[in-house]
């Protein structure tokens, strides 16, 4: 973990504005910070519970010792920490909040065109992802931001993990797992990729397909991995092209190998997107 003072921030510089979210360690805000060009500009803030344990405040941070080596257009920025109690962490706001509720809310006034730009645009920061070595572990809708109509950012790396070149996979311990949007091998063997990270990604492209309907509802936990094994898969959304709806599937190959890298899901889904405005304007 790279020494994190020079992202350590004068805390006059932070303003708090209303509560936006909920947090597992705390309350997220709306707010203000100003630069050292005294210029304000808007920022989300996390806030960790007063109460909170010195190991929970350290995995509070982690977050934010994780983001602070990413820069991506499509990838929410961290633009500081205020390390004493109460622990701050900064990021840039993205301004309409979870995709999912958007996408919920919005479900009229959103073309396909626009819902296979938000496939791609994730799927560019998880291919840089993929070149950095991180699997993020938790890719699914609730965990992506809304910036601008046209322009989603992932948000959550509460997750992710760095894989050694020699590493395969990452072995999870405990804890809880988002069993429904999980490669059967995480789920039997808790093995985590970026092959294991690509069918996630397919589950989440499904979930922005449905417009923030999440995965397997009506279905426990338990028996979904049942359904896999016996080779059932997330229905063809409404709408979907028959072309975005093969490469999700391709996503759900049971075997991690045949599924695609996120390069090339990136190329698939451009190709998809610009034939989907091309149909638009015909
Ligand atoms: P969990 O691990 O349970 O997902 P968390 O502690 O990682 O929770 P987030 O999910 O990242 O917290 O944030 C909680 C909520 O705060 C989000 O669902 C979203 O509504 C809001 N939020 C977080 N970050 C931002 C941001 N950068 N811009 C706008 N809203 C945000």
């Amino acid at each position: 973990i790279p020494a994190s003072h020079d992202y350590e921030l004068d805390r006059l510089c932070v303003e708090l504005g209303d509560i936006i979210g909920q947090g597992q360690f705390g309350d997220v805000h709306q707010g203000w910070f100003r630069t050292k060009e005294a210029e304000k500009i808007p920022v989300a803030v996390k806030t960790c519970k007063l109460d909170a344990d010195a190991a929970t405040r350290d995995r509070f941070l982690e977050e934010a010792y994780i983001m602070q080596q990413f820069d991506h257009p499509h990838i929410v920025k961290l633009i500081g920490i205020c390390s004493d109690t109460p622990i701050w962490i900064v990021m840039e706001l993205a301004k309409y909040g979870e995709m999912r509720s958007y996408l919920q809310s919005h479900k009229h006034a959103l073309d396909l065109a626009t819902l296979i730009l938000y496939a791609f645009q994730l799927s560019t920061a998880l291919s840089y992802l993929e070149s950095k070595k991180f699997v993020h572990r938790d890719i699914a809708a609730r965990n992506v931001l809304v910036s601008a109509q046209d322009c989603v950012k992932l948000g959550d790396f509460g997750l992710s993990r760095w894989i050694s070149e020699d590493q395969c996979y990452y072995k999870a311990s405990k804890g809880k797992l988002p069993i429904k949007w999980l490669s059967p091998e995480s789920v039997n063997f808790r093995q985590f990729n970026s092959k294991s990270d690509v069918w996630m990604f397919g589950v989440c492209i499904w979930e922005i397909l449905m417009f923030g309907v999440k995965p397997f509802a009506g279905v426990q936990n338990n028996d979904v991995i049942g359904k896999i094994e016996n080779g059932e898969r997330l229905p063809l959304p409404p709408n979907c092209p028959p072309r975005l709806y093969a490469l999700m599937s391709q996503c759900w190959a049971y075997e991690p190998s045949k599924r695609p890298g996120f390069q090339q899901l990136k190329e698939s889904l451009y190709d998809i997107l610009i034939e989907e405005r091309q149909q638009q304007k015909d």
